[in-house]
Formats: structure tokens, C-alpha cells, sequence
């Protein structure tokens, strides 16, 4: 049997494993360094679409491969979508920490927020996808609140200081990953790639 070969680019391992879960075996997923790509992909992108679209293409303009890329930022309302399409390197960008530093990132919002009433956010997740040459975007978006301290300690990112709605004021570290990727962002962009994926070259409907 020939199998429907598709990059991510990434080398997350955890994104790898939760997309390659939700797909059957018909569907072979390789990350970039099982393809022996070890470029540094840009992302310049101002727009979570804009960056996921750049890395899908990057793969399938210079590898000619059939290839996926997810992008997620972190949306705060009383910052007017802040630190959105910036959230990897939020602390960062406002002098604390190195980029991609949770604790940095996480104080800075914190702060930020200080003396605010409105919390209300939400992570948004894009994945682009780009098919003989062809680009479709899948969103996954989940409404919540920031924290005024942490909570938890499962989970990544600002996990401890997001709270999904509907849970209780419960913060995503406080839950596990299954219970997680039920409702996240992530696990909802994935699953719509996934239904795309196998109605697309299968013609299967769950
Ligand atoms: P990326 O696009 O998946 O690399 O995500 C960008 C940034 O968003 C990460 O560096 C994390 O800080 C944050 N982030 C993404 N997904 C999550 C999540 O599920 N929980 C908490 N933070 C996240």
C-alpha cells in the first residue's frame, strides 16, 4: 500500500505525535529532520496565517512536497489582540527574558494586565496547508480568560495562566493533555485538518 506522505514543519515532537494520533496509517507524517531538512525556516510573517503559510510553502516550493504548518498566538482584548502573532517572544520584546522564556513571557503579560478587570482572550491556532501548490488554512480558536496568577503545572507556554471558558476558572495546567487537546486551540485546527485530509484523499467521512 502506498502511503499519502505529508511534511509538518516542525520539529516538535509533541504536534507530531498528537497530528500522527488523530490520523489512521494511510497517512505517513514526517517532521524535518526525518526528511534531513535542517534549515532554519523563517517566519516573517505580521499574521498568524501569514507565518504558517510561509513555512508550509517554504517546504513545498524547495522540497516538492505536500506540506503542513501551524502558527498560534495568544489574543488579549484589553491589549487589542496583544502579543498575538508576537506571543513566542512577548517578554522578550518588553525587556524581560530571552524569547520563547515562559516565565518571562508570562510575568510581562501579567503585568501588563495588572489593575485590569477585563481578562477575556483567546489562543488562536492557524494551520496552513499547501498541496500541489495549492494553499487551504484550518483555525482553531478557544475563548478564555487570563489568570491573575498561576495556576498548575502540566503543560507548556502560558498554560498556567489561561482558563479555557466553561471550565470552572480550571487553567489549562490544571487539566491534562488529553483533557486538553479536546478543547484547545490546537487540538480544534488539527482536528479540521484531519477531517479535510481524509475526505480529500480518501473520501472518508467520520
Ligand atoms: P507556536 O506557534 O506553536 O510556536 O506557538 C507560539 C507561542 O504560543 C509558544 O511559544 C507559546 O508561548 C504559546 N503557545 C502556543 N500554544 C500554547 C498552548 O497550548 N498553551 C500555552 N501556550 C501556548
Amino acid at each position: 500500500m502506498i502511503r499519502d506522505l505529508l511534511v509538518m514543519a516542525t520539529n516538535n515532537e509533541h504536534k507530531l505525535r498528537e497530528v500522527r494520533q488523530m490520523l489512521d496509517h494511510n497517512f505517513l507524517i514526517k517532521g524535518l529532520e526525518e526528511i534531513f531538512c535542517y534549515d532554519e525556516i523563517r517566519e516573517t510573517g505580521d499574521t498568524l496565517e501569514g507565518n504558517a503559510l510561509q513555512k508550509a510553502h517554504y517546504m513545498h516550493d524547495r522540497y516538492g512536497v505536500d506540506s503542513f504548518a501551524d502558527d498560534t498566538g495568544l489574543e488579549v482584548d484589553a491589549l487589542n489582540g496583544e502579543p498575538g502573532v508576537y506571543t513566542a517572544r512577548y517578554g522578550c520584546m518588553n525587556g524581560y527574558g530571552k524569547s520563547h522564556d515562559a516565565e518571562a513571557n508570562m510575568q510581562c503579560l501579567l503585568d501588563k494586565l495588572k489593575g485590569v478587570e477585563n481578562r477575556k482572550a483567546r489562543f488562536r491556532t492557524v494551520i496552513a496547508l499547501v498541496k500541489e501548490g495549492k494553499e487551504y488554512l484550518f483555525e482553531g480558536v478557544v475563548e478564555g480568560e487570563i489568570l491573575k496568577e498561576k495556576s498548575g503545572t502540566e503543560g507548556f507556554g502560558y498554560d498556567p495562566i489561561f482558563a479555557p471558558e466553561g471550565k470552572g476558572g480550571m487553567s489549562f495546567a490544571e487539566m491534562s493533555a488529553e483533557e486538553k487537546n479536546l478543547i484547545s486551540h490546537r487540538g480544534r485546527a488539527m482536528a479540521k485538518l484531519v477531517a479535510w485530509l481524509k475526505k480529500e484523499y480518501r473520501n472518508e467521512t467520520d
